[in-house]
C-alpha cells in the first residue's frame, strides 16, 4: 500500500475559497485592529456567516460537519493573515465548543452546540491562573459541592475570548487530596450566571486583536446541568481538548511560516537589493532554503497529526475506549507539532526580516507584526519547555 498525503478535489476547493474570502473581507482589515488592539468583530460576525465557527460541529447541531483537515485549511490560512483571528477561533472551536462535543451530553449539545455553531454565541476556556500556567495541575480554584450544585471561588487569567464568551470551560478543583486526575472538574459557565464577572484585560506584545482576560469567581454557583463529563474527569478533559489544540495552533503557525516564504521569494524576485541582486547571493538562498525544508516537514506533520487527531476524538466521542497508543501518539504528535512548527514559524519570519531589512521592521508592516505574534505560539497552549518535557517523557515511558 502505497503512503501518500494529499488533499482531496473537494478540499483544494475549500482551501481556495477561504483563501478568497480571507484576503477579501479579512486581510485589509487586520493591521488596524492590531493597532487599536481590538477584537474584530465585524469579522467575527462575516466568520460566522461562511459558517467557520462551527466547522466541525455536527450538521444536526447547526454546525458544517467538517473534519479535522478542513479546521487545520482554515486555521492554516488564518495564520498566514492574522494569527490573533485564528486565536480567536481556536479558543472558541477548539477548546471550548471541541470538548462540549467530546464530553457532554445530549442535553449539553442540544442546548449550547446550536448558538455556538452559528457564532451568535462565543466560547473561551479557562485553565490558567496566576499560579498554573506551566504547573496546570496546581488549581487554586476551587468547586465546593452544595447538593447537586458546585460553588466556584477563584481567579482565571489570560482567558483568550474571556470577555465576549457567553460560554467558558471552566476547570475547578473539587479535591484536592485527590489530586489533578480525580480530583479536578470542567463546568460550562455562561456568562449571566451570579458571582462570575470578566475582570482586567491584558495588554500583550502581539496577538493584541484577540482580548486575553481574567475572569473571577465569587460563590458563582454552578447548577449539575453544567457539570461537563464526570465529576473529578476535568484535568483528563483538558489534556485531551488541549491534544487538539496545540496541533490546530501548528497549522497557524505553519501558515504564517509559509508566508513569510512566500513574501520573501516574492520581495527577492521583484527586488534588487542594495549593492546587486540579493537572491544571486549564495548566503540569501541558503536561508530561503533552510525555511522551505522547514515548511514542507511542518506541512506533512501537522496534517498526518491531525488526520490521527480526527481518529482519537471520534474514539472519545463513541465513549469507547482510547487505546493507549493512540493516546500517546496524538499527545506527542500533537507537542512535536507544536514545539517545531511554532519555531519553524519564527524563524521563517525572522529570515523574511534579515531579507527585507528596513521595510521589514517598519512599525505597523505585516512582518513587524508576524514577528510579535509567532513568537506567542511558542508560550500559549503550554511552552515549548512544556511540550519538549511531554515528549521526552512519553518517549521514555516515564508518564505525566
Ligand atoms: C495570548 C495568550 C492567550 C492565552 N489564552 C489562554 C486561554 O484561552 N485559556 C487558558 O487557560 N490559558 C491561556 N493562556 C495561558 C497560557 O496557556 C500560559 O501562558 C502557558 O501555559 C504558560 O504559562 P505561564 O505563562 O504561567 O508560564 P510559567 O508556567 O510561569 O512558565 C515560565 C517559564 O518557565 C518554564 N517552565 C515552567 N515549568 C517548567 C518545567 N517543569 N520544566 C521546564 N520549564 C518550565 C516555562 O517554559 C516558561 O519558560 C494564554 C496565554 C497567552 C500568552
Amino acid at each position: 500500500m502505497p503512503f501518500e498525503f494529499s488533499f482531496t478535489d473537494e478540499q483544494e476547493k475549500f482551501r481556495r475559497d477561504v483563501r478568497e474570502f480571507i484576503h477579501n473581507e479579512i486581510m485589509p482589515t487586520v493591521a488596524n485592529y492590531d493597532k487599536l488592539e481590538e477584537l474584530p468583530i465585524e469579522n467575527m460576525e462575516k466568520m460566522s456567516k461562511q459558517g467557520y465557527f462551527g466547522l466541525t460541529v455536527p450538521e444536526k447541531f447547526g454546525g458544517k460537519g467538517l473534519s479535522k483537515i478542513e479546521y487545520g485549511i482554515l486555521l492554516e490560512e488564518l495564520g498566514a493573515i492574522c494569527a490573533s483571528h485564528g486565536t480567536i477561533l481556536g479558543a472558541h472551536l477548539g477548546l471550548c465548543v471541541t470538548p462540549i462535543i467530546l464530553f457532554g451530553t445530549e442535553e449539553q449539545k442540544n442546548k449550547f452546540l446550536p448558538p455556538l455553531a452559528s457564532g451568535k454565541s462565543i466560547g473561551a476556556f479557562a485553565l490558567t491562573e496566576p499560579g498554573a500556567g506551566s504547573d496546570a495541575a496546581n488549581l487554586q480554584t476551587t468547586a465546593t459541592a452544595d447538593g447537586d450544585d458546585f460553588i466556584l471561588n477563584g481567579t482565571k487569567i489570560f482567558c483568550t475570548n474571556g470577555d465576549k464568551a457567553d460560554y467558558i470551560i471552566v476547570f475547578a478543583a473539587n479535591d484536592k487530596s485527590l489530586g489533578p486526575m480525580g480530583g479536578i472538574t470542567a463546568f460550562i459557565v455562561e456568562k449571566n450566571m451570579t458571582g462570575f464577572s470578566v475582570g482586567k484585560k491584558e495588554k500583550k506584545l502581539g496577538l493584541r486583536a484577540s482580548s486575553t482576560i481574567e475572569l473571577i469567581f465569587e460563590n458563582c454557583r454552578i447548577p449539575k446541568e453544567n457539570i461537563l463529563g464526570d465529576i473529578g474527569a476535568g484535568f483528563m478533559i483538558a489534556l485531551s481538548t488541549l491534544d487538539g489544540g496545540r496541533v490546530t495552533l501548528a497549522v497557524g503557525s505553519l501558515g504564517a511560516a509559509q508566508r513569510a516564504l512566500d513574501l520573501s521569494v516574492d520581495y527577492l524576485r521583484q527586488n534588487q537589493g542594495e549593492g546587486g541582486n540579493l537572491s544571486n547571493r549564495q548566503s540569501i538562498q541558503w536561508k530561503l532554503a533552510d525555511i522551505a525544508m522547514e515548511v514542507y516537514a511542518s506541512k506533512f506533520m501537522c496534517y498526518n497529526n491531525l488526520v490521527e487527531l480526527e481518529k482519537y476524538y471520534e474514539i472519545i466521542e463513541s465513549k469507547e475506549k482510547v487505546p493507549r497508543q493512540l493516546r500517546d501518539r496524538v499527545s506527542r504528535g500533537s507537542a512535536i507539532s507544536k514545539a517545531y512548527v511554532s519555531e519553524v514559524a519564527s524563524r521563517a519570519i525572522t529570515t523574511a526580516i534579515e531579507i527585507q531589512g528596513l521595510t521589514g521592521i517598519t512599525a505597523g508592516s505585516e512582518l513587524e507584526r508576524g514577528f510579535r505574534d509567532s513568537f506567542i505560539a511558542e508560550i500559549y497552549e503550554g511552552t515549548n519547555d512544556i511540550q519538549r518535557m511531554i515528549i521526552a517523557k512519553e518517549l521514555l515511558g516515564l508518564g505525566l
